[in-house]
């Protein structure tokens, strides 16, 4: 296993919709060894997810997993560690969240983006297998942020007020406190259900 180097924001790579794997590349040893390096550069770089165009292959993987105490994102509810492979995500109702978001590829840059509060996610885990998942909740955020990376979308391309883009230092200072009070009903709603199919 390795840790890979991230794109930053500007590489091209980042802003190139990411093509879909077939059954026979999921299951190939370069794909698998991609996983592989992807868990553990998200390890490494404390990240709640990251998608394979962030270390420079365009192709349709991401993989999520939040652990206790995550420093990055202390408020965030655990999440299996969890590979979606081509996934498709079907929001379920209107109903929508403002999630502070940051991410690995803008550099000490967060804000506030609105995210819908429960979703329907279908992929394939890295032996191919189908599954569906629904989330809700905080978590819903955090694969909707992950799965917009594939189509060559940052989360800054939907932050509605520029005025919430903050260095993580003052999102420490002057916004954290309030943001946890806001976000603890999207907390207490965190559901994540997932079923082969
Ligand atoms: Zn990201």
């Amino acid at each position: 296993m390795a840790i890979l180097k991230i794109a930053q924001i500007g590489h091209p790579v980042l802003r190139q919709p990411a093509r879909e794997l077939t059954l026979d590349e999921i299951k190939s040893e370069s794909i698998q060894r991609l996983v592989d390096d992807m868990i553990e550069t998200m390890r490494d770089a404390n990240g709640a997810g990251i998608a394979a165009n962030q270390v420079f292959q365009p192709v349709r993987i991401c993989v999520v997993e939040v652990r206790g105490n995550n420093p990055r994102y202390p408020y965030k509810p655990e999440i299996p560690l969890t590979v979606l492979i081509n996934p498709i995500i079907v929001p379920s109702g209107t109903e929508m969240f403002s999630n502070y978001e940051g991410c690995l590829s803008v550099p000490n840059i967060r804000g506030v983006v609105k995210r819908a509060t429960q979703i329907t996610l279908t992929y394939r885990d890295r032996t191919g297998k189908p599954f569906s998942a629904v989330v809700e909740g905080i978590s819903a955020g955090t694969f909707q942020h992950e799965c917009d990376h594939l189509d060559g979308k940052l989360f800054i391309d939907k932050v509605e007020d520029a005025g919430t883009l903050c260095s993580w230092e003052n999102f420490d200072k002057f916004y954290k406190n309030a943001f946890v009070t806001a976000i603890s009903e999207m907390v207490e709603r965190n559901r994540l259900r997932v079923e082969e199919i």
